[in-house]
C-alpha cells in the first residue's frame, strides 16, 4: 500500500467546529484515520454554523467551504446528531476504550454568576439564546415564514436586562432587533456593565450595527453620571489622565471627555452627533449602565420581576437600586460542559503540565480550541489552535504501541463506535453522506441553511 493511503491510527474527535475540522485535516495528512462525532443535527461547522450571526454568509460559508474536502476523504467518518457525555448517547469513558479521544466540543456549559436567582426561568445564557434564534432565522429563510413560526420561539419579554459588554452582547441585541422587526414591537434592553466603558470589547463594526438602537439621551446621561467615577477612581488606564486634565480645566471641556468615552465604546463623535435624540417606542431601544454589579434576581410567582443592582460612585461609595425587567440575558462567557463527566476547575478542563492539549491525569483524552480555553478568540483563532494541536499530537499518536485498540482498522473502529451508540436511536438519516449533501446544497445556494424538521 502506498504510504499516503496507508491506515495508521484511528482517532476519535468530538466536535465538528473549526478546531476539530482543522485538527482532523492535520491528522489525516499524517496518515491517521478520523472518526468525528458531533451533537449538531444540522451539519458540520460548530459555532461557525450555530453561533456566528445567521446572515454572515460570506464568513460562515468561507470557513465551511474550506472543510468540504474533508467530507470526501477516504479515512474520514462522521456521526452527526450524537451527543457525548454522561446519561447521553455515548460516554467518553466508553469511547476512550476504543481509541484516543480529542475534545474539540467547545465550551457549551453554562457559566453562572453566584447570585440569588441566577438559575431562574427567564434567565438566558446569551450563547444558548443566540443558537436558538440563529436556527429560527435560518429556518425561516430556508423553508419560509410558516416553518419559522412553527418552531417554538424562546421566551424573551419586553424589558430585558443584559449582562456583559462583548461582541456576544452586540449579537444578542441584533437578534432581539430581528425579533422586534418580525413581531412589530419594541423591546427595551438595559446593558449592565460591571466595569467602565474602557473595558468594552464590542468591535467597531458590531457597534456600528447596533448604534441605530442606542438611546442617545440615555447614553449621554449615563456618561455624565459615570464621569466623576472615571476621573476620581484609580483605573490604571492612559485615558484617565486626559479625562482628569479636561475636568480640571472646567465644564467647557466636557465635549472632549465625551469624545474620549465614546471612542472607548467605538462610537465616532460624528456618528454620535447623527444619532436621533430619541427612539420610537415600537423599535428596539438600548441603554447602558456602567460600573454596575448585579446582586439578585427578583422573582414572584415563578416570574422575573426585576434585578437588584449596585452602582459604583466616587470613592468607595455606591448606590443600590432595582431595575424592572422580565428577562435577563447573561453574556459572561462560557465554561466547559460538566456533563462530559471529566474533571474541571472553575469552568476549565485542567491540562497536563507538560502537554497543554492533554487532560491532567489521562493518557488518551486530549482537548483543543474552546474546549481548552472557553470563549477565547474568534473562529480564526480556533483554526490556528486546531492546526497547532494536530502538529503537536500527530507524533504522539504515531508513537502509540501496536497492541492498543486504537490501531484497529478504520472500519473496525467505526463498527465499535456504531455498536456503542446502537440502541440510542442513532439517526441514520444523519450520516456522512447527509452532511456532505447538505453542505453541497449550501455551497450551491451560496447561503447557510437550516434543515430542522418541524410539524
Ligand atoms: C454568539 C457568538 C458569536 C460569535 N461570532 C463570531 C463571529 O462573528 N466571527 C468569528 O470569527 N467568531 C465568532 N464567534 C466565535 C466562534 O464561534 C468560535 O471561535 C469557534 O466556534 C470555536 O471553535 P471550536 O471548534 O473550538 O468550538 P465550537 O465551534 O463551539 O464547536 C464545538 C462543536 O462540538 C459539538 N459538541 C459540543 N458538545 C458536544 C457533545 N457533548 N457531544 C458531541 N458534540 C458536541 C458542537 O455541536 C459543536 O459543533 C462567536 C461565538 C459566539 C458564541
Amino acid at each position: 500500500m502506498a504510504k499516503a493511503d496507508c491506515q495508521k491510527h484511528t482517532i476519535i474527535i468530538i466536535g465538528a467546529g473549526p478546531t476539530g475540522l482543522t485538527l482532523a485535516k492535520v491528522l489525516l495528512d499524517n496518515h491517521m484515520s478520523i472518526i468525528m462525532i458531533d451533537a449538531n443535527h444540522e451539519g458540520i461547522g460548530g459555532g461557525v454554523r450555530d453561533s456566528i450571526f445567521w446572515d454572515k454568509d460570506k464568513l460562515k460559508l468561507g470557513i465551511l467551504k474550506k472543510h468540504a474536502e474533508l467530507l470526501n476523504h477516504p479515512r474520514f467518518r462522521y456521526f452527526g446528531g450524537i451527543e457525548v457525555g454522561e446519561d447521553r448517547d455515548v460516554t467518553i469513558e466508553d469511547l476512550q476504550q476504543v481509541a484516543p479521544v480529542i475534545l474539540t466540543c467547545g465550551s457549551r456549559g453554562h457559566k453562572q454568576l453566584p447570585i440569588d436567582g441566577a438559575d431562574a426561568e427567564g434567565v438566558w445564557d446569551a450563547n444558548v439564546l443566540v443558537r436558538i434564534l440563529n436556527t429560527r432565522w435560518l429556518l425561516g429563510r430556508t423553508k419560509g415564514p410558516a416553518a419559522e413560526e412553527a418552531l417554538e420561539r424562546p421566551y424573551v419579554g419586553k424589558k430585558i436586562a443584559m449582562v456583559g459588554m462583548g461582541n456576544v452582547v452586540a449579537d444578542t441585541i441584533k437578534h432581539i432587533a430581528t425579533l422586534d422587526n418580525r413581531e412589530g414591537c419594541g423591546r427595551e434592553i438595559s446593558v449592565l456593565v460591571r466595569r467602565t466603558p474602557f473595558a468594552s470589547k464590542i468591535a467597531p463594526a458590531e457597534m456600528k450595527w447596533i448604534l441605530g438602537y442606542i438611546d442617545k439621551s440615555k447614553l449621554e446621561t449615563e456618561i455624565k453620571r459615570i464621569l466623576p467615577y472615571l476621573i476620581e477612581t484609580d483605573l490604571d488606564i492612559p485615558e484617565q489622565k486626559e479625562l482628569k486634565a479636561d475636568w480640571e480645566k472646567d465644564n467647557a471641556s466636557y465635549q472632549h471627555n465625551l469624545e474620549i468615552i465614546l471612542k472607548a465604546l467605538k462610537i465616532k463623535i460624528d456618528m454620535f452627533n447623527e444619532m436621533p435624540d430619541s427612539l420610537n417606542e415600537s423599535q428596539t431601544r438600548v441603554d447602558f449602565k456602567f460600573a454596575t454589579q448585579i446582586k439578585k434576581v427578583d422573582q414572584a410567582d415563578d416570574k422575573i420581576k426585576g434585578i437588584e443592582i449596585t452602582q459604583k460612585l466616587v470613592g468607595d461609595k455606591s448606590s443600590e437600586s432595582r431595575l424592572d425587567c422580565d428577562t435577563i440575558i447573561m453574556s459572561v462567557g462560557s465554561s466547559v460542559d460538566e456533563q462530559l463527566g471529566l474533571d474541571h476547575d472553575n469552568g476549565y478542563f485542567v491540562s497536563d503540565g507538560k502537554n497543554d492539549f492533554l487532560l491532567k491525569g489521562e493518557n488518551n483524552i486530549f482537548m483543543a480550541g474552546w474546549a481548552r480555553q472557553p470563549s477565547v478568540g474568534l473562529a480564526g483563532v480556533a483554526t490556528k489552535e486546531g492546526k497547532k494541536a494536530g502538529e503537536t499530537l500527530a507524533p504522539l499518536f504515531e508513537a502509540i504501541e501496536d497492541e492498543t485498540k486504537s490501531l484497529g482498522s478504520l472500519t473496525e473502529t467505526e463498527k465499535m463506535v456504531s455498536d456503542l451508540i446502537v440502541g440510542v436511536a442513532y439517526p441514520d438519516w444523519f450520516n456522512l453522506a447527509t452532511a456532505r449533501h447538505r453542505l453541497q446544497q449550501e455551497i450551491q445556494g451560496n447561503q447557510v441553511m437550516s434543515f430542522v424538521t418541524v410539524d
